[in-house]
């Protein structure tokens, strides 16, 4: 057995790289890697990598994490600035024996000492966004406000589980703000003998839950994935609207070491991708009704309209 879920229609190709490493008895730390890096290099998608939106100065801060389910290696990296792949470096700083969470100009030395390729990740489309924000903040519009963090679970024919995410966290965040993507536990958090998880959303809802963590401690209890993930975000949603008034967006997925996955999300227009040898990657929507999630496979004309959009010519404001 083997597979892979990842959050969000963007990861599709990565998916399919992923799929051809998997099904040739690959492992699932090269697989959930190239996989991750294509939605990072891919200029379009606007919340991770290359393209990623900016803080409030303007500038492409990003966070990533790796974490093998084997070992429970973590390494992770945030508001790390001007190198390609910060899900690269998060792997290899997950083989380090301390040290294993870096963060802005002490991450930014250690990829640039390891050899990892630097590139300004700021491009002129992720301007014209941040000049079009900055107006519409100005007239007081209530902004779009961008986000989506890459999350994947991944489970190799050998019984070995990975998760990693990538993102460029929230659009006009603070300059050194973290969300939950690169805290374990929180964006993400695998165990081979159990299973991994990986979240996508408000970081600071997220991490007020360590979402991920607590989903893999109910699989370990006995449930599938998709009765965790449903308990985990709606028990999260109530206790966050009880007590503080709203919930921001929390959405997950989940994969068990023997392949099951789940999904939940108290959001509409939450979409995700799985793999499995039986499956070819295929992207699915959510919808949510009565404390469960339901999730139908999206449409030709779904899929072509968000390419469409995603690549759309964009005009300053
Ligand atoms: N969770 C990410 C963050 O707060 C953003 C997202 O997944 O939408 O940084």
């Amino acid at each position: 057995m083997w597979g892979i879920i990842a959050t969000w229609r963007m990861a599709k190709e990565g998916i399919e790289k992923a799929e051809d490493i998997l099904k040739n008895q690959g492992n699932a730390g090269d697989a959930i890697e190239i996989a991750i890096k294509e939605v990072e290099d891919f200029p379009y998608y606007k919340s991770v990598g290359f393209g990623g939106l900016p803080n409030e100065e303007m500038e492409v801060e990003l966070d990533a994490a790796y974490m093998n389910g084997d070992t429970l290696s973590v390494g992770a990296v945030a508001a790390i600035k001007d190198f390609a792949n910060p899900i690269s470096i998060a792997r290899k700083l997950s083989h380090e024996k301390v040290n294993n969470i870096l963060v802005g100009e002490g991450a930014e030395k250690y990829a640039s000492q390891a050899g990892f390729e630097r590139k300004n990740m700021l491009t002129d489309r992720a301007k014209i966004h941040y000049y079009n924000r900055q107006k519409e903040m100005l007239e007081d519009i209530v902004p779009y406000d961008g986000h989506d963090t890459v999350g994947m679970v991944c489970l190799d024919s050998f019984g070995k589980m990975t998760v990693a995410t990538s993102t460029s966290g929230l659009f006009m965040k603070k300059k050194g703000r973290v969300g939950d993507s690169p805290i374990i536990g929180s964006g993400f958090y695998v165990d081979s003998q159990i299973g991994g998880a990986s979240a996508t959303g408000l970081g600071e809802d997220l991490m007020k839950g360590c979402i991920s963590y607590e989903i893999v401690r109910l699989m370990e209890e006995g449930m599938h994935p998709q009765q965790a993930c449903e308990k985990a975000v709606f028990h999260l949603d109530h206790q966050l609207k009880q007590r503080r008034g709203h919930a921001g967006d929390l959405s997950v997925i989940a994969m068990n070491k023997n392949g099951q996955w789940g999904v939940a999300t108290n959001i509409e227009g939450f979409s995700f991708v799985v793999c499995l040898p039986h499956q070819k990657p295929t992207v699915y929507l959510v919808t949510q009704q009565d404390g469960h999630c339901h999730y139908h496979e999206a449409s030709k004309q779904w899929l072509d309209e968000y390419m469409q959009t995603r690549m759309a010519p964009l005009k300053r404001k």
